[in-house]
């Protein structure tokens, strides 16, 4: 079974000091078919200034890596763009002019506010935050159905979709996703949509929760839908994190009924069995 890790990060991002060859080494060490590099690019003003993404180092960086590995496993150049509202102009016009395996949009953010910050949950509620993060998810996910109307696909993949439990769960101690699934199915209706493929997130799992994101059950409600594929990442952000949880999720994948997990190669998607 081939297994590709489409959310790495190295140290072209501003929160990771990963050698980028030690993470394809860790890579063909746990027996993937291939990683894909995705730097953070992160444009809302609060983060511009701390966003380190510089493409022709990152770029110079891949080739190399290439020239180095041979065939030995696939290495994509992706990026992982934060969904600002205010800012898709802008991230529009770069990505246009920048060339990339993958691109996967990311919310990172709860309507204006940063929701990894603890500061921003004052006066809220692990529901009310949920609701409003999740929201932002559905924003995001029907910007890139327009998008998608006008001008094909822009965005591959959708992180992290429930990203706000790892926060609740941090802030709070508690999270509680399963009361929003009609939002939820939303968002994965509105990903079919779009031709989007959802990520299956395994961060949460060395964390502090006991499943990815989205959980198994989120997974399931997206097969019946009509879902037929997702991409598989560890967000590592250590070389030891790359490809951790696969077989894991690979399983609950199966169980749920998909048979591919989909990666992207210059911007056109391959599935992949997993059967
Ligand atoms: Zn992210
Ligand atoms: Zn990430």
């Amino acid at each position: 079974m081939d297994l590709y890790d489409q959310h790495v990060h190295s140290r072209h991002s501003f929160d990771s000091q990963a050698d980028p060859g030690a993470n394809v080494d860790r890579a063909i060490a746990c027996g993937l078919a291939g990683l894909t590099f995705t730097e953070h690019f992160d444009t809302h003003p609060d983060d511009w200034t701390g966003c380190t993404y510089d493409d022709e180092a990152y770029s110079a960086t891949i080739s190399r890596l290439r020239t180095d590995f041979g065939d030995a496993v696939f290495i994509g150049k992706g990026i992982e763009v934060c969904y600002q509202p205010d800012r898709m102009d802008f991230v529009l016009d770069f990505l246009q002019r920048h060339d990339f395996d993958m691109v996967m949009l990311s919310v990172h953010y709860f309507g204006s506010l940063a929701v990894y910050r603890r500061e921003n949950w004052t006066g809220l509620d692990t529901v009310t935050g949920t609701r409003s993060y999740l929201e932002t998810v559905l924003d995001a996910a029907r910007f890139c159905q327009r998008l998608h109307q006008t001008h094909g696909r822009v965005f591959d993949v959708l992180g992290h979709l429930d990203l706000v439990k790892r926060y609740t769960q941090r802030f709070f101690d508690a999270y509680d996703i399963s009361r929003f699934d009609d939002l939820l199915d939303e968002i994965l209706r509105t990903c079919i949509a779009a031709d989007l493929v959802p990520e299956v997130n395994t961060s949460t799992l060395r964390q502090e929760l006991a499943e990815p994101m989205p959980d198994a059950d989120t997974v399931t409600r997206y097969a019946r839908l009509g879902g037929e594929t997702m991409s598989l990442g560890s967000d590592a952000h250590r070389p030891e994190d790359v490809g951790a949880g696969f077989e894991w999720a690979a399983t609950m994948l199966r169980k749920a009924g998909f048979h591919h997990t989909s990666i992207f190669k210059e911007r056109r998607q391959v599935m992949i069995p997993i059967d």
